[in-house]
């Protein structure tokens, strides 16, 4: 599929190379599977962003993926830098995965008792990272998030939570409040349904802003159980943070008797193995993970000190449960999946890439004075239509630039390139991304970027 871009090699030098504007794929069995899928589902989709609403066209319905390719029901191939929005750090369809998986589902598939599985999974977590010494493993990281944010308030005896403008924690109700996501691509600021009682505990503020915290402490003396910040706010575009800022607030939370909350369902085991705690070298009093923990199926968790976590049920107040929570086959996924991500330069080989992969695109569109930045940390990206060096807030993103990314979506899906449909969304770069498979979609971004730019 990539003969028509193999014809034509567009380096990353000053040279028009003339390229138009690509036919569009046919989606005919998607829109048919889409067409039916929305007599089932609100807007045809089980989770919001999925319904290309900020994109062109409808949404591709996916029948198979196999290390960083994805097939389409109409059997078109990609390059997939969605990868399920974080979790697939090897790719899809991984072998040991997979071969994991299947060993552990020949013994049923849940049992509502404990397994030495969940042992297994928090082993390789405890003794690999030294942010955590307890942990409770649930299904999702809407789930961690909920029941870290109750533990703090629990163990503070306070009630308000202070979030981010621009990050994201799930859908529970008292987060759902000016979040980013999904919500922020569909132009809301928060959500119907949830109570304004509950909106009133929790605290917003801009990110990247010492007077607001300070503000708010002020303002909400010794009421503010916890600071919750994605301490890589990759929810809303990637808005990185500076390691002094997040320094800050660890400060601050401390000198107020509040926790602070890293939500780490995505940087967690993305960044590093200790995720950002590790990267920044910042310890946080609560840790939340999702995503990337359950190697493609359905977990999260959250983890503290002894000291903390012995405020959760059964031991202490605080109570949590869930029916398949540390489920077997789902622990059994992220075993298989944790234990690749600690072998020997994993991470190290995983950036590298990625960062040649972002600098040579940042290169391209500097060099054609385009208004374009490629924004990375570790496997993580972000394309924007800005000329910043640097974006830290999400009010610092300009909502007009999305029709630019609408435009650019369109053109990489028919090159076969797969990005998460919304220009607020992340990119992720996988092990099974092959410097062959890079270069190939460098080859297509560029050519997209010449469309998108040539076009007023
Ligand atoms: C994805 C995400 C969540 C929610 O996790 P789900 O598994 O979708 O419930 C929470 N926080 C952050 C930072 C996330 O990226």
């Amino acid at each position: 599929m990539f003969d028509s871009i193999k014809k034509k090699f567009t380096s990353e030098g000053n040279e028009p190379v003339g390229t138009t504007a690509k036919p569009d794929i046919c989606r005919d069995k998607s829109a048919e599977l889409y067409a039916k899928a929305k007599t089932f589902f609100p807007g045809g989709v089980n989770s919001p962003v999925r319904a290309f609403k900020s994109v062109y066209g409808t949404p591709l319905f996916i029948k198979k993926g196999d290390g960083c390719h994805l097939w389409d029901a109409d059997d078109n191939q990609f390059i997939d830098f969605c990868c399920s929005w974080g979790p697939l750090i090897l790719g899809h369809n991984h072998a040991k995965v997979r071969e994991k998986v299947t060993e552990v589902m020949q013994n049923g598939m849940s049992f509502g008792a404990p397994t030495s599985l969940e042992n297994e999974l928090a082993e390789l977590i405890i003794k690999n990272n030294k942010f955590i010494e307890k942990l409770r493993f649930v299904s999702s990281g809407t789930e961690a998030v909920m029941s870290a944010i109750r533990l703090a308030r629990g163990y503070t005896k306070r009630d308000k939570i202070l979030k981010f403008e621009g990050c994201y924690h799930g859908h529970s109700d008292s987060l759902l409040v000016k979040a980013g996501s999904g919500l922020v691509t569909f132009g809301e600021t928060s959500s119907a349904g949830v109570p304004k009682s509950f909106a009133d505990e929790t605290i917003v503020v801009a990110l990247n802003d010492k007077p607001a915290i300070e503000k708010a402490f002020e303002e909400f003396k010794d009421q503010i159980a916890a600071i919750i910040i994605e301490p890589v706010p990759a929810n809303n575009g990637l808005l990185l943070q500076e390691k002094e800022y997040l320094q800050y607030l660890r400060d601050i939370c401390t000198q107020n008797g509040a926790l602070l909350i890293f939500d780490e369902v995505i940087s967690g085991f993305r960044l590093g193995f200790e995720g950002a705690a590790g990267y920044y070298q910042i310890k946080p009093d609560i840790i939340t993970y999702g995503k990337i923990i359950g190697g493609g199926l359905p977990v999260g968790c959250y983890g503290s000190s002894a000291e903390i976590m012995g405020h959760i049920s059964p031991d202490g107040g605080v109570y949590q449960a869930g029916t398949l929570s540390g489920n077997p086959v789902a622990m059994a996924a992220g075993i298989a999946q944790l234990s690749e991500l600690l072998r020997m330069g994993f991470y190290r080989d995983l950036n590298k890439k990625t960062e040649e992969f972002t600098e040579s695109i940042q290169r391209f569109a500097t060099a054609r004075n385009y208004k374009f930045k490629v924004y990375a940390i570790g496997s993580i990206f972000w394309f924007a239509f800005t000329d910043k060096e640097a974006i830290r807030r999400a009010d610092e993103i300009d909502p007009a630039s999305m029709e630019k990314f609408k435009k650019l979506h369109r053109e990489l899906l028919n090159r076969g390139i797969y990005l998460g449909p919304s220009g607020y969304e992340v990119g992720f770069i996988s092990s099974a991304h092959t410097k062959i498979d890079l270069e190939k979609a460098k080859r297509a971004i560029f050519d997209s970027l010449e469309v998108v730019f040539r076009e007023k």
